[in-house]
């Protein structure tokens, strides 16, 4: 197990909020340590509409690879790997990295490890967290393929604009979810039908509602899901009944990755979503969190807003401590 002098902060996760964190951490001169276990969601983006600054739209990857290209003009490199464990000692967090080899070395580490598939540690002062979360996902093969063809949807505020007009099927298992968000797509479509997989029984004035604005409830426990080739989406009910839409959105709740911050004593909402204050500081001293893993919306601006706030406060907090102030 090799392991690295003690950085001042390290950034688990690469997605646009760690990178921004990264990008802003490095300008202010800090010894950073950034790794990254390769499943940011921006990635799946086909292409985003909504993202400031790109009026003919990007795709994730593509924003990825610039926000990494703009963290390496500071010496930024990512470690690729996952860290598997949070540990505090004395006044330093220890990280515990499964290495999946191709890692990079930032010039602003303080460290001598990493790479070739084996356990590494990382020291740091500061901890952000910018883990994400998962899409809960329906039992299809062909989940990215029909995300990148835009059949599967997954974000209403990122991308319903492109949906407008079309027959849209939205899948949900939560009363107040599910309603919120039928009420929403009606804003761009005329044809939107709730597929509702029964937990708790939509109220009576849930579905009038619903039936005053047109949008369609099925309730059903959901047969599955059909995409042939290039053809539009259509769900097999459980009695056999196949409905055929132009683009299905799974609203099925997402898990979001807190764990690490959890071993530590950080505390969550119901959602298992990070709780932070206004400087992104979660309820451990010294460990930050921004992005889809904190409670708010999942959006690209978002995070990048929150890693703003958490590294300057983090920089604050460094230098308030005494550490590597400028000669
Ligand atoms: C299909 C789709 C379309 C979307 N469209 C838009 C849009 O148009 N506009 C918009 O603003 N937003 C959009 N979003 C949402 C956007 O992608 C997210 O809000 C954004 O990616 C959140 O950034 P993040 O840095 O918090 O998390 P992520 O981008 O998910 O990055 C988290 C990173 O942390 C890594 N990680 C997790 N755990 C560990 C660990 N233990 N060790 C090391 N690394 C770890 C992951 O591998 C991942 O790379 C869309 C999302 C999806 C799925």
């Amino acid at each position: 197990m090799k392991s690295t002098g003690v950085v001042d902060c390290l950034i688990i996760g690469a997605g646009p909020g760690g990178l921004t964190a990264a990008i802003y951490l490095a300008r202010f001169r800090r010894n950073i340590a950034i790794v990254d276990s390769g499943f940011s969601r921006a990635a799946l983006i086909p292409t985003t509409h909504n993202c400031p600054g790109f009026p003919m739209g990007i795709s994730g990857k593509e924003f990825l690879k610039r926000l990494r290209f703009q963290a390496a003009q500071y010496g930024v490199e990512i470690q690729a790997g996952e860290v598997m464990r949070l540990k505090q000692v004395e006044n330093f967090f220890e990280a515990h990295v499964s290495n999946s080899g191709g890692s990079g070395t930032s010039r602003h580490r303080g460290r001598d490890g990493g790479g070739g598939g084996e356990m590494s540690i990382i020291r740091a002062i500061t901890i952000l967290l910018a883990t994400g979360t998962a899409d809960s996902r329906l039992d299809t093969r062909d989940w990215k393929t029909c995300i990148r063809k835009g059949l599967i949807r997954l974000c209403p505020i990122c991308d319903a604009y492109e949906a407008t007009d079309q027959n849209i099927a939205l899948i949900s298992s939560s009363p107040r979810e599910g309603v919120k968000h039928a009420l929403f797509l009606r804003t761009y479509s005329q044809n939107v039908t709730l597929i509702y997989q029964a937990k708790a029984e939509l109220t009576s004035a849930e579905k009038r509602r619903l039936r005053q604005v047109n949008v369609e409830v099925i309730e059903d426990a959901l047969g599955s899901l059909h995409i042939r080739g290039e053809s539009k989406p259509s769900i097999r009910l459980s009695k056999g009944e196949e409905l055929q839409f132009d683009v299905i959105y799974p609203m099925l709740g997402e898990s979001p990755r807190s764990q690490l911050a959890v071993q530590l004593g950080a505390r969550c909402n119901r959602e298992g979503k990070l709780i932070v204050d206004r400087h992104q500081r979660t309820t451990v001293a010294g460990v930050y969190a921004v992005g889809d893993v904190v409670d708010g919306l999942n959006q690209i601006s978002v995070a990048a807003a929150h890693a703003a706030i958490a590294s300057t406060d983090i920089q604050n907090r460094l230098n308030k401590l005494g550490y590597r102030l400028c000669p």
